[in-house]
């Protein structure tokens, strides 16, 4: 395995089977097209397309590792970590992320009561159409019922004036114990990275509280160059994982290319400085 730090990885997007609009075949064609040279499909809280992505991207000579993004609840906020090159068929994660998406569906109805409060009647059912899982209702299936049903111009207006916390669609949510998480992870073999850590709005005090609870429970990684940070947030990360001597990870978090910004594979490379995620995962990656 080539472990340089500017391989075209590509180590973090959505299918069908969470909330993404292409289905993991589809995902596998486009990644190998746009030039990624290792790829994993991280569907939110669910890894019921593994079987699916390995087999395609063998199928177009794409090297790939498993992946999922699991939802977790950290000092009173949502986290996501990210686990890497697990065994899909490890119980304790399968019957984790099982529990974990148990949630969703009362979630997604209480969600849908809140909208019917302030004039917007049937999310629920609306929302169910765009679901590729009915495991897996999400906020995204209700952003999407939303724009085509005409009540905003498109899905970050949706999160902005329903779905985000104090909206009417919003409902608090317990996920999975960040313990948990990276310990799904490891446990199956797995290495677990931080997700978008400059999305959280955390202060200083609680980033550097997430960190050493994540390396505390024996988390490994972090993501340097997503679609999620901005080129300052790049270098700002890459401190960071030096600073805390965590491996880089690289993920576009492509869901849709109706709605993604960031295309697969299309990313600046990480930095030369950086230990990759993918140098501790060369004996877990199929081909
Ligand atoms: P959920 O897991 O059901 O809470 O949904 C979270 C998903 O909603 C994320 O994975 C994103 O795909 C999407 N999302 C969250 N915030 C926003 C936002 N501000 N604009 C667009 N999509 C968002
Ligand atoms: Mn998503
Ligand atoms: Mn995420
Ligand atoms: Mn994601």
């Amino acid at each position: 395995m080539n472990l340089d730090p500017a391989l075209n990885a590509d180590l973090h997007c959505h299918s069908v089977v969470s909330d993404g609009t292409l289905t993991p075949e589809a995902l596998a064609q486009r990644a190998k097209a746009a030039g990624v040279q290792l790829w994993a499909l991280t569907d939110h809280d669910e890894i019921g397309g593994q079987q699916r992505a390995i087999a395609a991207a063998r199928a177009v000579g794409l090297p790939y590792l498993t992946g999922t993004e699991i939802s977790v609840t950290f000092a009173g906020r949502v986290v996501h970590i990210v686990g890497l090159g697990f065994d899909p068929t490890a119980t304790e994660i399968v019957e984790g992320l099982r529990t974990t998406r148990g949630g969703r569906g009362p979630r997604a109805r209480e969600m849908a009561a809140g909208l019917a409060a302030v004039g917007i009647p049937g999310a629920f059912e609306g929302a169910l159409t765009y679901v590729g899982n009915p495991d897996l209702i999400s906020r995204t299936h209700f952003a999407r019922f939303l724009v085509d049903a005409g009540h905003c111009a498109d899905v970050p207006e949706v999160f902005r004036r329903f779905l985000t916390e104090g909206k009417p669609g919003f409902v608090p949510h317990k996920w999975a114990s960040l313990k948990d998480a990276v310990g799904w992870i490891t446990r199956a073999g797995g290495i677990a990275v931080i997700a978008h850590p400059g999305r959280y709005d955390f202060t200083p005090t609680e980033e550097y509280a997430l960190i050493t609870e994540f390396i505390a429970h024996g988390g490994r990684g972090i993501e340097v160059v997503t679609g999620s940070h901005t080129p300052a947030e790049f270098v700002e990360y890459a401190d960071t994982a030096l600073e805390f001597g965590l491996l880089a990870s690289r993920g576009s978090d492509f869901h849709s290319p109706d709605e993604s910004r960031i295309d697969l594979g299309t990313l600046p490379p990480l930095a030369a400085r950086l230990t990759p995620v993918w140098a501790e995962l060369a004996d877990r990656i199929h081909r």
